[in-house]
């Protein structure tokens, strides 16, 4: 895989999976945008990329907030002139049932899982026609299955699995490839900043280890490989693709 000059947008780019993409798209050459709302962390991550190849240009925003996507893909295209990947990987997790759920609750989570998604895309397309360049969207495996007590992220996750399908679809025609994966339990700050404390993380990865078939949660790292690789030269007949990343999650039933 090798991206060298070629500009790569990654949102969510400050903490875990996002993070680790940033870093491995460095290490193969990439010039790149990371966005995120933390400063801070980001600072960090653009070090750590700037260690193993080109110092990152921040996009600072919260991409919920649609003025703040617009500065976010304006400052891209205004540093850089071209994109070539888009990596819509910002994502949270909230806990809620049908029975103790609120409006308030699934317009947090769609705003930020699904209608970022889509906004930032609408932005960006036209540049990655003009590159015949790619977009990966983060999903997860509850885009494809179903689990009880975080209903509003199930659904917005499903929601990025056809959305993907759909504009690659539209975009084919114009050489522009959309596929996304699909990360089961994966060790990063997501659960922890969905209100889960130490002690339940602990549990929960613990848990995981029955709940995954390679008996296991995922690293970033592992997520990361699968974004480069639909995102590379080595994808480039996937299109419409929902790459599972979960130790074979998806395909375990209760026996
Ligand atoms: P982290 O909490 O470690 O990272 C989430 C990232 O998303 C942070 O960089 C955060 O930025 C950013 N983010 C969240 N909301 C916004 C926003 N409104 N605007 C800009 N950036 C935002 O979690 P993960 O790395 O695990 O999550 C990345 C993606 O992976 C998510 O889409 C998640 O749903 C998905 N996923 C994760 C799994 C897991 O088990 N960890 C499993 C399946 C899917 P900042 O901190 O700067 O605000």
């Amino acid at each position: 895989m090798n991206f060298a000059g070629k500009v790569v947008l990654i949102t969510g780019a400050s903490s875990g999976i996002g993070a680790a993409t940033a870093v491995k798209f460095a290490k193969l050459g990439a010039v790149l945008a990371l966005n995120g709302r933390n400063e801070a962390n980001l600072e960090e991550v653009a070090k750590k990329c700037a260690a193993v190849g080109q110092k990152p240009h921040l996009v600072i925003g919260d991409v919920s907030n649609e003025a703040q996507t617009k500065c976010v893909w304006q400052d891209t295209i205004d540093k850089y002139g071209r994109l070539d990947v888009l990596v819509n990987n910002a994502g949270i997790i909230e806990t809620g049932t049908i029975e103790n759920t609120s409006l308030e609750q699934y317009d947090r989570v769609m705003n930020t899982n699904l209608r970022a998604i889509y906004h930032l895309t609408m932005l960006a397309v036209p540049e990655l026609i003009k590159t015949k360049g790619n977009i990966v969207n983060v999903s997860s495996v509850n885009g494809i299955r179903s689990f009880p007590g975080v209903l509003a992220y199930n659904i917005s996750k499903m929601g990025v699995d056809q959305f993907t399908r759909c504009i690659a679809l539209e975009l084919a025609a114009k050489g522009v490839r959309a596929n996304c994966v699909n990360p089961g339990v994966t060790v990063t700050n997501l659960h922890k900043r969905g209100g889960m404390d130490a002690e339940a993380y602990a549990k929960f990865l613990e848990h995981s280890k029955t709940t995954h078939a390679l008996g296991r949660p995922g690293t970033a790292d592992e997520v990361a490989n699968a974004i480069t690789f639909l995102a590379s030269d080595l994808a480039t007949f996937s299109t419409g693709v929902s790459l599972p990343v979960d130790g074979g999650r998806h395909a375990m039933c209760p026996r």
